[in-house]
């Protein structure tokens, strides 16, 4: 007997001519996820499906759980392997599968056959009736329900019988790489994971850059942001962070700005940088976890205000998100615990008592002319002097 997983997937079947691509993009993620959980996996592509191979002895549970992390799958169903041989045997098999996967079964229950292979006797209708019938005899309290079943009982007989009757939910979304690149804003908090994880739901790689204001904020902050890309990048696949000492510039917007103006500008200097970063690396957008409201930098205008520096595309996939669903989604993707680790971000330090909340563009832009004399300089420095950091899961 031979494991396998069968894996579903949703969207990238409906692509047409790209579907292809997305087929590659998945077995090439699944390929590298699983070689991370050990050696002897295979994977291959057959008629529009991806099946994995499992090796003698894997660790079932290490494989689900990378599987569960990778974009593109839908369902992940675990599948045993019989060679084909005659019915009588077939029925034998069957019996012995459902009492291993779900002894004493008293549901209700479908079985699927597809005949693929056409030398097999019966056609999959009177596969279905034959399997059927078996099962009701060996488990006295199970039932037929051919519209809303309990367990649908999975037989594929080709050259081999595939036998399968569960599905793991996976992620969903589209395979990684197969949606360009993005730059994301990371930091401490709770939002911008979660941001980041959606936009490499839709197949996006991440890049990603991270404000910070030692010693303001303090080395374990950044190890926080490390911490949380590293999560992400179970999903995503491997994030390069830039990490941008963001002090300098933060004082002397302090020094010469409004104070209440002051989350504004500074947030205006970091969409500036991240662009900066995105220009040099190709990336085709920047991702915020800005949510409307949320707090006085997200409100219509603030947003208005910060975009205004802004030409590549900046996408904020939790605009419309109440915090309790961010909170729930962090819960979810792993983030969440790391995220609420009490270490400062480096806007808190420099925050005014009453910052504006509908911030005029055109005041704004007034009170950045007071920066005239050295921001350039400050953010060329910033920029030369950014750590570049590869972060991956393993
Ligand atoms: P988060 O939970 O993501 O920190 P937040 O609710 O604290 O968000 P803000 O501090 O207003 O909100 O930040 C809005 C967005 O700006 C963040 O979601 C993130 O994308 C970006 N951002 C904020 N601070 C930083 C930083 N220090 N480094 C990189 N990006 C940042
Ligand atoms: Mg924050």
């Amino acid at each position: 007997m031979v494991h396998s997983f069968l894996i579903k997937y949703g969207e990238i079947g409906i692509k047409g001519k790209n579907r292809n691509l997305f087929e590659d993009a998945l077995a090439r993620s699944v390929r590298q996820t699983l070689a991370r959980v050990g050696e002897g996996y295979t994977v291959r592509k057959e008629r529009g499906r991806i099946y994995v191979s499992c090796p003698e002895g894997y660790d079932a549970e290490a494989a689900v759980d990378a599987l569960q992390h990778i974009f593109g799958i839908v369902g992940i169903c675990p599948v045993e392997i019989r060679e084909r041989t005659d019915p009588q045997q077939l029925r034998e098999d069957i019996l012995a599968y459902m009492d291993a996967e779900h002894p004493g079964f008293s549901g209700t229950f479908k079985v699927h056959a597809k005949r693929i292979e056409k030398t097999f006797p019966m056609s999959s209708m009177e596969t279905d009736a034959y399997l059927g019938e078996a099962i009701l005899e060996h488990f006295p309290e199970a039932k037929v329900d051919v519209h809303h079943p309990e367990l649908m009982l999975d037989v594929e007989i080709r050259g081999e019988v595939y036998i399968y009757s569960k599905v793991i939910p996976g992620p969903g979304g589209m395979p990684v790489g197969t949606n360009g690149k993005a730059m994301l804003l990371l930091s401490g908090g709770i939002d911008s994971p979660v941001a980041g994880w959606m936009i490499g739901k839709r197949g996006v790689v991440l890049d990603a850059v991270y404000f910070h204001a030692p010693p303001y904020t303090s080395e374990r902050a950044k190890q926080k942001v490390v911490d949380l890309a590293r999560i992400v990048s179970r999903y995503t696949g491997p994030i390069w962070l830039r990490v941008v000492n963001f002090t300098d510039i933060q004082l002397y917007i302090y020094d010469q700005c409004p104070h209440d103006e002051l989350t504004i500008i500074m947030r205006r200097y970091m969409m500036r940088i991240a662009e900066h970063f995105a220009r040099e690396n190709e990336d085709l957008g920047l991702v915020t976890g800005e949510s409307i409201g949320q707090v006085a930098s997200q409100t219509m205008q603030s947003l208005m205000a910060t975009n205004d520096v802004c030409t590549l595309p900046v996408y904020r996939p939790l605009i419309g998100f109440d915090k309790n669903d961010i909170i729930d989604l962090s819960k979810k993707i792993g983030t969440f615990e790391t995220s609420i680790l009490p270490f400062e971000d480096c806007c808190t330090i420099f925050v005014a008592k009453h910052p504006v909340t509908k911030p005029n563009v055109g005041i704004i832009r007034r009170s950045e002319k007071k920066l005239e004399e050295k921001i350039d300089a400050l953010v060329n420095e910033a920029i030369e002097t950014a750590e570049l950091i590869k972060i991956s899961a393993d």
